[in-house]
């Protein structure tokens, strides 16, 4: 790299700090891998905090499906431009969305090769008017290979991340991964969430633990990380997710989106705790 490209780089990054210094805590949520329910909480947990009258900003850089439109009924929105900088989606007025899947238009299957990757997360810090924000979830890729990694060496400052799983051993091994992920890199777990934790049948009342229950809860005790709380298999998310009506913001009485808020509380409480 000759001298002109490091002066490049450096103010790149000058300029991507100054953004994200607007934005008072930084979350990422992170899984071992895709298909346990990381889009689905990132989106609630954005829309909780936003409920409560924070001033939220979602950022889905999942290379895998950014399925953010389509979970917060945003598909089809197109991002304009602003003084050479992209404008968010406003979802409410205190919830601003931003996906790749709102900057790739096109259904077909995009080949990313990796410097397109990093260049696409860059621009998605660095050119992007949030404004001044309290919270930004950054719904990150899977696993805890170059994607991920990218995103939380760009993300200097970040507050933490919250770890989600699905209670099978399976998935909690991965998330140990992810654990220790964050450790060597330095970002503070804010927490484990176990997803679809038990199915209540809505005929019989009884629970039925389908992928086992507890998994993620025994996992963060043994890894000496904070435990969330846990989410239920419920058909209502898929079905309120399918149809573009996110789920807290729809069906907020309901006893998972209760769960959901509690989840949003402890979180809120472990972030201020450790900010003092
Ligand atoms: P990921 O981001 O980890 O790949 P998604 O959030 O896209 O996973 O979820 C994958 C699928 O599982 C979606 O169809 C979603 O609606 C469904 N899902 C997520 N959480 C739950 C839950 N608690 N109960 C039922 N379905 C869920």
């Amino acid at each position: 790299m000759n001298q002109n490209e490091n002066l490049d780089q450096a103010l790149e990054q000058i300029d991507l700090e100054k953004n994200l210094n607007r934005i008072k805590y930084k979350i990422l949520v992170l899984s071992g891998k895709g298909g346990v329910g990381k889009s689905t909480v990132s989106a609630n947990l954005a829309l909780s905090l936003a409920l409560n009258g924070n001033k939220v900003g979602l950022l889905d850089v999942d290379f895998h499906g950014p399925s953010i439109p389509r979970l917060m009924g945003l598909e089809g929105r197109q991002v304009d431009m602003k003084n050479d900088k992209l404008v968010p989606v406003n979802f409410s007025e205190n919830l601003k969305v931003l996906s790749l899947g709102m900057l790739v238009q096109s259904r077909d299957a995009v080949i990313w090769r990796g410097p397109m990757k990093m260049g696409a997360i860059k621009q998605m810090l660095k050119d992007v008017e949030w404004g001044d924000l309290d919270y930004l979830i950054f719904d990150s890729p899977p696993g805890t290979g170059d994607e991920p990694l990218s995103v939380v060496q760009l993300v200097k400052n970040a507050t933490g991340a919250v770890v989600v799983t699905t209670p099978q051993a399976l998935s909690t091994s991965d998330v140990r991964r992810s654990i220790q992920f964050c450790e060597k890199l330095n970002l503070p777990v804010l927490g484990v969430i176990e997803n679809m934790s038990g199915f209540v049948c809505p005929s019989c009342g009884a629970t039925h633990d389908i992928f086992k229950t507890g998994g993620g809860e025994s996992m963060s005790r043994e890894m000496n990380v904070a435990f969330l709380g846990k989410i239920p298999i419920e058909p209502q998310i898929v079905q309120a997710s399918d149809e573009g009506k996110p789920y807290v913001y729809h069906y907020g009485k309901s006893e998972t989106a209760q769960s959901f808020l509690s989840i949003v509380e402890q979180l809120v409480e472990k972030i201020k705790g450790a900010k003092t």
